[in-house]
């Protein structure tokens, strides 16, 4: 018998009905003899609409009163767990962040969390209640309440499970683990048994949209037992662990992104210096540059392109114009009608040729390929987006994906 932390997200609690069944599933891990600590989110959309309802008042509210008004979603969805267990008669007890010891830094919107203090979970622990923790919340040193950013709840639940030395984490959500694919996308794309947690890192960061991503960082540093798995069915899942069967498989899954917006610096001066110039200006604004293409010179000039997150795009293109001079660029244009499509797998590090099998199923599906980027485990490309699905389904089935999951 041991201690598992769980976390169910907001589609999970998303109605009365999916609260008593996941209240029904709390209860069952607890009569097994564990010791259970439940992590919810807010109930389906709260959060957004909780946005919407503070953009409505004030667009331009300060950080702290935001986290003041989001915090509530999920302080909502453990009082309403609570009583739901309490309905199938066993003890719990519901704490917020705050409560459960929960302590970050003061960023506001998108804090971190720097330590829990694990004593009033542990006491409840051992007064054989279930604790019902509020995910996505934490405090600072001003004694005010934060939130971790969109999709923070994943990174409740594992910091607690590190924190409280759990033997496992389980992730559930409406799907039945991690996928080789979208399967809204492509229609034989198999659950995975398993994945590393540089794979899934890698597919998170990609737009999987599976996992928060500062989840999988903080579970590989602390090696967390984690299983994605889904709150609807008994599916075991999948697990994400140190390694998975890397010899075996090369690709593992493809991810689509379109939150991406392609960036042009036109007719910079071919010489030393102007993309450490370039890149050290973003980089002190703190935006995150992806792929990066730098043409061969012409004459005396160059262009330099890059892919930054969308949301990012307004404040890349002040940050150059405002110092096109410095830069010595002609001109800068942008568009963000491009997807980026990436295969991932820990297998490819020592098996060439995985990237001109990707490019080959592009080929053959007529696709045009913008920019690519590499890394030890995955390959990018730049596409148009309106090829990004027919690519995905196109590499998917070029790497026999549909195979390696189970359906
Ligand atoms: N409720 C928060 C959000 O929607 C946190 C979470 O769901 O993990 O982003
Ligand atoms: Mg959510």
């Amino acid at each position: 018998m041991g201690l598992i932390v769980q976390k169910y997200g907001g589609s999970s609690v998303a109605n009365t009905e999916r609260i008593l069944n996941v209240a029904g599933r709390v209860a069952d891990a607890y009569k097994e003899g564990h010791s259970v600590v439940v992590v919810v989110s807010a109930q389906g959309d709260t959060t957004d609409d909780l946005i919407v309802k503070a953009n409505e008042i004030n667009p331009n509210a300060s950080r702290r009163e935001m986290d003041m008004l989001l915090s509530t979603g999920e302080q909502i969805s453990v009082a309403l767990l609570s009583m739901a267990v309490e309905r199938l008669g066993c003890p719990v007890i519901s704490l917020t962040g705050y409560q459960a010891g929960i302590m970050s830094d003061s960023n506001y919107g998108n804090a971190r969390i720097k330590n829990i203090d694990t004593e009033r979970i542990f006491r409840e622990l051992d007064r054989k209640n279930i604790v019902v923790v509020a995910g996505f919340q934490g405090w600072n040193r001003f004694d005010d309440i934060t939130t971790l950013g969109r999709g923070g709840s994943d990174t409740t639940a594992v910091a607690l499970a590190a924190a409280l030395k759990a033997d496992l984490c389980e992730i559930y959500t409406d799907v039945d683990g991690v996928f080789t694919a979208d399967p809204r996308i492509v229609k034989n794309a198999g659950k995975l048994d398993d994945i590393s947690y540089d794979e899934m890192l890698e597919l998170a960061s990609l737009g999987a949209n599976v996992l928060h991503n500062r989840s999988i960082e903080m579970a590989k540093k602390y090696n967390v037992n984690l299983v994605v798995r889904s709150s609807l069915n008994k599916s075991p899942g999948t697990i994400v662990k140190e390694v998975g069967n890397v010899e075996k498989i090369l690709v593992r899954g493809v991810a689509r992104d379109n939150n991406i917006a392609r960036v042009a610096v036109i007719g910079v001066e071919d010489k030393p210096g102007i993309a450490f110039r370039l890149f050290s200006l973003l980089a002190k604004e703190k935006i995150s540059v992806d792929l990066i293409i730098q043409s061969i010179g012409r004459d005396t000039t160059k262009d330099i392109s890059f892919t930054v997150a969308k949301g990012d795009l307004t404040r890349t293109l002040e940050v150059i114009n405002r110092n096109i001079g410095l830069i010595g660029a002609k001109d800068v244009n942008y568009s963000d009608k491009y997807s980026k499509v990436s295969i991932v797998g820990a297998g490819m590090v020592n098996n060439p040729g995985v990237a001109a099998m990707m490019f080959e199923a592009l080929y053959d599906a007529d696709i045009n390929i913008h920019m690519i980027t590499t890394s030890e485990i995955k390959i990018s490309v730049l596409v148009d987006i309106q090829d990004a699905e027919r690519a995905v389904a196109a590499v998917h089935d070029k790497f026999n994906l549909g195979e390696i999951g189970s359906r």
